[in-house]
């Protein structure tokens, strides 16, 4: 297991306070790994800025060229990277291995054809006897913060646009969840340039805090809670850092009275489940139309309550643990207050998922309304609210009535009424008749608290570069 940072060319270890790595479904600890020294991390802000003279100045088609080797390169480890990040993430091991490393993969190879296929203006006399011309640049050093609920595919969002449009990267994983990206670190080591990312460990509080706040860095790109979000525009205002912010979400689901029942029951089971509900476009606040609200919850409980998590073959789990005991605990604290409401009525799950390990049973809370806690703030657990309407206005409404803004699903079968939905739901996403798909070839991001700034796509491109206007007098 590679255990060490990488900074410019050097394997360190930390030499701060140690944190302890768990195994979500035993509670038991893996190891313990030290965080960064704030030297450490002026170290790695250093080799950052000294690589980014000469990786800026490397052709789109060179840098093409690393990234599809450090796509093949995680190809070709696949099994024991999707075994590393389910033995730190509790996920089940299909689900890392079928799911989520092939789209990791297919990340750095998008973004390795995208560069080279920038567009802009085209340069002409916009002014007689001038000509202008506009080029995308890189920004400069990246601090790069990611969460815990997709290690190693949050690290492929940030790496891999930021690295192909030419900058410079300090990346710092989550504190829970670091066993991934120091296995990353040694594959980069030995495919790019010496300082072009260098990977820090620590929490978010000293090692993220130093990084959001560091005076090398140019910008800061960050996954995580609204709070942090907050915390790194904070520190951006002092030296006006560009930011780019993914801060979660509460997805609404909007089922009108002509959907598909059947096909919305199979899909809220699997994508309001997802990774054990951490996830931010998880499918979780649920407005089922009154005709339609009494079959679609009965349904909903029945088909959660089959779902597999904690056998001892994992390969019929289709859920793992929350990430931590911290995280099941908020989990059956947000699930008791709402049972403690006479109208709220706990339909599936409802418990702890497992003596040992942070298990939580999946759950669906039925009678939910618009003021209820359960509705109102991200739960990022297996848990799914099922909130009545009567019309369409009322539905709308009620799904943008809320903090976040990344998400959203709407379904029917009467596809005018489903634009006209989209066309009004404030979300960066929003599906119809189906959840939760993402491709690399098209943006992900937020709107309101969610944050901004894409993930995937040209727009994620676009969000590493800056737009500059160069002009030739003649
Ligand atoms: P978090 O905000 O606690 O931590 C995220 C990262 O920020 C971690 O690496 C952490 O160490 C760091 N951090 C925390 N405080 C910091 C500070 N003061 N300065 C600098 N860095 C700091 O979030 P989490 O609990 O790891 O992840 C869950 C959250 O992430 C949820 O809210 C979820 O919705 C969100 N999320 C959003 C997306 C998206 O695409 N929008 C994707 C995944 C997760």
């Amino acid at each position: 297991m590679d255990t060490q940072m990488l900074i410019g060319s050097q394997f360190v270890a930390g030499t701060e306070t140690e944190e302890k790595i768990l195994n979500p479904k035993t509670g038991e600890t893996i190891l313990d790994l030290p965080e960064a020294s704030l030297s450490q991390i002026d170290a790695a802000a250093d080799a950052a800025e000294k690589a980014f003279d000469s990786w800026s100045a490397t052709t789109p088609g060179q840098r093409s060229g690393y990234l599809l080797q450090i796509a093949d390169a995680i190809e070709k480890d696949a099994d024991a990277f999707a075994a590393l990040e389910a033995l730190n993430c509790g996920k089940p091991i299909n689900a890392v291995r079928n799911d989520e490393i092939p789209a990791i993969v297919d990340c750095y190879r998008f973004f390795a054809g995208a560069i080279r296929t920038l567009h802009a203006p085209v340069a002409a006399e916009y002014l007689p006897g001038f000509t202008s011309m506009v080029r995308r640049d890189p920004v400069g050093v990246i601090g790069s913060i990611a969460p815990w609920n997709y290690p190693l595919m949050m690290m492929a969002w940030k790496l891999a646009p930021a690295i192909a449009a030419g900058n410079t990267v300090v990346f710092k994983p989550s504190e829970q969840t670091p066993l991934t990206a120091l296995k990353m670190a040694k594959l980069m080591a030995d495919i790019l340039p010496e300082g072009v990312v260098n990977v820090v460990l620590g929490r978010g509080e000293s090692v993220g805090n130093a990084i959001i706040n560091h005076p090398k860095i140019s910008m800061v790109s960050i996954t995580g809670d609204i709070a942090t979000g907050k915390k790194v525009l904070a520190a951006a205002s002092k030296t006006v850092k560009r930011t780019h912010l993914e801060l979660g979400g509460k997805a609404p689901v909007i089922i009108y009275d002509d959907a598909d029942i059947d096909a919305v029951v199979s899909a809220i089971r699997t994508f309001g489940y997802y990774n054990a509900g951490q996830d931010c476009t998880a499918a979780c606040r649920i407005y089922a139309a009154d005709k339609v609200y009494e079959r679609f919850v009965a349904d909903l409980a029945s088909a959660v309550s089959t779902l597999k998590y904690n056998q001892a073959d994992d390969t019929e789990n289709e859920i793992g643990p929350l990430i931590s005991k911290r995280q099941r605990d908020r989990v059956e604290s947000f699930v008791t207050r709402a049972a403690e409401h006479k109208h709220m009525q706990v339909v599936a799950g409802g418990k702890l998922g497992s003596d040992k390990g942070f298990f939580y049973a999946p759950t669906v809370i039925a009678g939910a309304t618009q003021d209820d806690e359960i509705v109102r703030r991200e739960v990022f657990g297996p848990v799914v609210s099922v909130t009545r309407f009567s019309d369409v206005d009322q539905a709308v409404t009620w799904a943008n009535d809320s903090d976040y803004g990344l998400a959203s699903s709407v379904w029917t079968k009467d596809i005018s009424r489903a634009m006209q939905t989209a066309a009004k739901l404030r979300y960066g996403c929003t599906w119809i008749n189906t959840h939760f798909m993402l491709c690399n070839e098209m943006p992900h991001g937020g709107m309101k608290q969610s944050g901004y700034g894409k993930d995937m796509s040209v727009y994620a491109l676009e969000d590493y570069t800056a737009v500059r206007h160069v002009m030739i007098a003649h």
